[in-house]
């Protein structure tokens, strides 16, 4: 029995460089495709078991939390997300808010839109809106463990009543156990009956005030602007009863509501604090990645130097782009900070290794059952969300009952080392559009072999692609 260097690293998720120098430090000079016995794989896993132990225990450190006492807590504005049937008026009561905040009158209200922005009213209150309406954004992060929202803003229009989305945005509110402030919407159409609307949201046990329930209502519109104050003094009152507190004096901590690559800027990400205070300059952790908070920005694009609890900034400063829903927080060490990182894409692509071992086992039954079946696997890497959707529909479309086009990983942004190692473990070929690899992605990728292909037209792409199949149909010898 003996194991080759590439393999032992591949098993441990770590670089074979890295594996082979800690070797030759250990005075045991090994070649990637060398084959060593039992004995020297124990020394060499347990050099590596003790850093994954090390960054575990690290990482554990960090994440144990301290709830904040009591004294250390401070009132926060709440965090709003809209939600109702589509063309009830969501997206134009956002905007119709968006323009009552007073720092917009004094910035002349243009915006950009980073996922979330703060109103600060009259009063000097402030609210969170985060800028996606509808359940689905909701329940996507809710499905990674990050609730964000405070409060519901329930848009039904006056016209038309309560509809199936509203029913879902019901549920999803009540599920996830967040407080629903009524908003009934289009008041100036000629059509509307306001009334009507509460007696359908009363069996659905939302109850008005007027009529002994606990539901606040507000009569609106979104397009006349009619209402809106009112409305938000009714979520001030929600969040008043719900006693929003958040500690300020601590490392940030919060999640992220929308990331995007940026051609100029790099990897960008909206974060939401929800603990502490995030200053310029500091150095976090976020989902499987890392870095230094290099500036920040509000929805109007103004800098800013610190953001306090409910405050959604958008970050300049990571190392590879995170995704929404992932955790932020705020830690001292720039070294502890990379190694985390490291630590949890370490973990990730154990995961997913795991997940495709299995798939692997289904499609030997599949080749089995089916005959030669082969199979042309892509790791799929795109600038945006519209491209890669496009690719990915067009080069399904080209598998035949001979060769099978499967998609392993689609995702946006640079080429990581996660997708080299998930390729090469699959033996699939890594496509770029529109973006390349990361340093250390190209780097492996030349250590383990694994094709990375370029491409900015879509029918090259395709044309390759067809090609290969071919070659895979006809073998060229
Ligand atoms: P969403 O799909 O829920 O985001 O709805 P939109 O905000 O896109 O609105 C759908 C349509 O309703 C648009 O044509 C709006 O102009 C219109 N609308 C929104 N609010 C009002 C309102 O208060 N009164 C009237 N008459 N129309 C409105």
């Amino acid at each position: 029995e003996s194991i080759q260097v590439g393999e032992l690293a591949k098993l441990m998720g770590v670089k074979a460089g890295d594996l082979i120098k800690r070797a030759l430090q250990l005075g045991m000079p090994l070649t990637i495709n060398q084959s060593i016995d039992p004995d020297t794989a124990a020394i060499l896993a347990d050099e590596f078991g003790y850093q994954v132990e090390k960054a575990l225990i690290e990482e554990e450190i960090l994440l144990q939390y301290t709830p904040p006492s009591p004294e250390e807590l401070k009132p926060r504005p709440p965090v709003v997300t809209v939600m109702g049937h589509v063309d009830h008026g969501k997206t134009s009561l956002l905007d119709a808010i968006r323009k009552t905040d007073v720092v917009s009158r004094e910035a002349g209200g243009i915006t950009q839109h980073i996922g979330a922005y703060t109103v600060s009213l009259d009063g000097g209150k402030k609210i969170t809106f985060i800028d996606t309406p509808g359940h689905e954004a909701f329940t996507s992060m809710r499905a990674r463990g990050a609730q964000v929202t405070d409060i519901v803003i329930l848009v039904v229009a006056a016209d038309d009543g309560v509809m199936e989305q509203t029913k879902e945005a019901i549920e999803h509110a009540r599920a996830a156990g967040v407080p629903i402030v009524v908003a009934i919407n289009k008041i100036d159409k000629p059509n509307a009956n306001p009334e009507k609307v509460k007696s359908q949201l009363a069996e659905l046990g939302l109850v008005p005030e007027e009529w002994g329930g606990e539901t606040l209502m507000a009569n609106i519109s979104a397009r006349n602007k009619i209402g809106i104050e009112d409305l938000l003094e009714l979520v001030l009152l929600q969040a008043e009863m719900l006693d929003l507190k958040a500690a300020y004096e601590r490392p940030a901590r919060g999640r992220v509501i929308e990331s995007r690559l940026d051609k100029g800027k790099g990897p960008v990400a909206t974060i939401l604090v929800q603990e502490g205070t995030l200053k310029e300059g500091d150095i976090f952790v976020c989902g499987n990645t890392y870095g230094r908070v290099r500036a920040m920005f509000d929805s109007y694009g103004n800098r800013l130097s610190i953001a306090t609890p409910s405050t959604p900034v958008e970050i300049l400063g990571f190392e590879e782009l995170p995704s929404a829903g992932d955790d932020f927080f705020v830690l001292e060490d720039e070294e502890k900070a990379r190694k985390v990182a490291e630590y949890r894409q370490r973990k990730a692509r154990e995961a997913e290794t795991a997940k495709e071992a299995k798939i692997s086992l289904e499609k030997i039954f599949e080749k089995l059952s089916e005959g030669e079946l082969k199979e042309l696997k892509l790791v799929l890497k795109a600038d945006t969300q519209g491209t890669l959707e496009a690719l990915q529909s067009s080069l399904v479309k080209l598998s035949t009952d001979k060769v099978r086009v499967s998609i392993i990983r689609a995702g946006i942004g640079a080429i990581s080392e996660s997708d080299v190692m998930l390729a090469s473990a699959s033996d699939a070929i890594v496509i770029g559009f529109n973006v390349k690899p990361s340093p250390q992605a190209k780097e492996i990728a030349k250590k383990e072999g694994v094709d990375i292909r370029f491409y900015d037209v879509i029918y090259h792409l395709l044309e390759d692609i067809k090609k290969a199949m071919t070659g895979l149909l006809e073998p060229s010898y």
